[in-house]
């Protein structure tokens, strides 16, 4: 049997008429570059994501970067973050010359140890970006308070996290800002690079809407340096198709991971299982947890089982990071993550025997 990480194929096959539909649309109205598709799908997002305002911006990384833009977010500040997320999290930082200040996680969601960050904070500090990994949220409850007392901004990195929630809010909804992805392999995945940015403040959105197009308004008019971050029409368009399967999409995933759960429980299986500890997880990965970890993964590809190491280097170990000084060490549970964590196949078309057939092969690993 054959089970990819991901297979993009069979989604499409099952959306195809609607996507082709939405595609012509645009082609037919031959405008490509911001305009009534791209409103409609901010709308969307907005009222998906529990927020007053969405800005559609090229990509994840380039909303990270917009916003910290916005908030003049350059040499001399300092912004604390995970040390353990995807590259353009910490990458987005430092490309606007200010420092990032990694926090170790917390090893059983994978996120931001709430507990470390309070001893981070200096007179530079001026963000927080806590990263909603695999799909659950950070905890919010506990950022926020710390946010406020500090007067730090907040920008949830929710690029895997859409429609998840923390105590029934919706990621993006909570901090200043909330961030996006729509690169085809997140829940919601666009057909090239997309993202946006949504937030609850009308003023940060009106900048952000100016920002994205190099600070021009009315047009030839630049009162800030900004960036070519627009969405495209045919992204924007192909996205909201795709928005009113996502539940679908996302109820499929939270049933694959829990037959997944189910099964290694009753072989007992001897990995970690993913803990859903604030509320809706939507599962962007399946990550479980083996001291045996490379072992686990040859052997599953042998058996064509696709699987990823997310992250095989956390940020601070980064070469371009050296000139921050963190030594080996400096994260341990950061480290461990990088050297024990594996994603398993969780798309939604995956079948049950699919996932019978995943847990099996790594049993049969394991019990060796
Ligand atoms: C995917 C991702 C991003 C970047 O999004 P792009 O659209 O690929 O630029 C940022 N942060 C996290 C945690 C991500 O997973």
């Amino acid at each position: 049997m054959n089970v990819p990480l991901l297979d993009l194929k069979s989604q499409y096959a099952a959306i195809k008429n609607e996507v082709e539909a939405a595609i012509a649309e645009v082609m037919q109205s031959q405008q490509f570059i911001l305009g009534p598709k791209v409103e409609q799908c901010e709308r969307a997002i907005a009222a998906y994501s529990q927020c007053s305002f969405a800005v559609g911006v090229s990509s994840g990384s380039d909303a990270l970067l917009a916003c910290l833009m916005l908030e003049n977010i350059g040499p001399g500040a300092e912004v604390i973050t995970s040390a353990y997320t995807f590259f353009a999290t910490g990458g987005a930082i430092a490309r606007l010359g200010a420092t990032p200040v990694f926090v170790d996680i917390d090893p059983t969601t994978y996120n931001l140890n709430v507990s470390q960050i309070e001893s981070k904070i200096t007179k530079k500090t001026r963000a927080i970006i806590p990263v909603h990994l695999y799909g659950q949220m950070a905890d919010m409850g506990k950022i926020m308070p710390l946010a406020e007392k500090h007067k730090l901004i907040v920008i949830e990195d929710a690029a895997q996290a859409i429609g998840a929630e923390y105590k029934n809010r919706r990621a993006g909804s909570i901090g200043h800002y909330g961030c996006f992805s729509f690169f085809p392999s997140k829940n919601l995945g666009a057909s090239g690079d997309a993202g946006m940015v949504v937030t609850n403040d009308e003023a940060r959105a009106e900048k952000l809407r100016i920002l994205r197009g190099h600070g021009a308004e009315p047009k030839y008019h630049h009162k800030i340096v900004g960036g070519n971050f627009r969405l495209d029409a045919l992204q924007a368009a192909i996205i909201a198709v795709k928005l009113r399967h996502l539940d679908a999409w996302t109820a499929a995933r939270q049933r694959n991971a829990q037959l997944y759960n189910q099964l290694f429980k009753a072989r007992r299986v001897p990995v970690t299982l993913p803990v859903v500890a604030t509320g809706r997880h939507i599962f962007n990965q399946f990550v479980i947890r083996s001291s045996r970890r490379n072992e686990l993964q040859a052997y599953l590809q042998s058996k064509n089982i696709g699987t990823e190491i997310y992250y095989p280097i956390p940020l601070h170990l980064q070469e371009c990071f050296s000139y921050l000084g963190y030594e080996k060490g400096a994260f341990p549970e950061s480290e461990s993550a990088a050297e024990e964590t594996l994603a398993l196949p969780i798309y939604p078309e995956l079948s049950q025997a699919q996932i019978e057939y995943v847990v099996e092969c790594v049993s049969e690993c394991l019990a060796n």
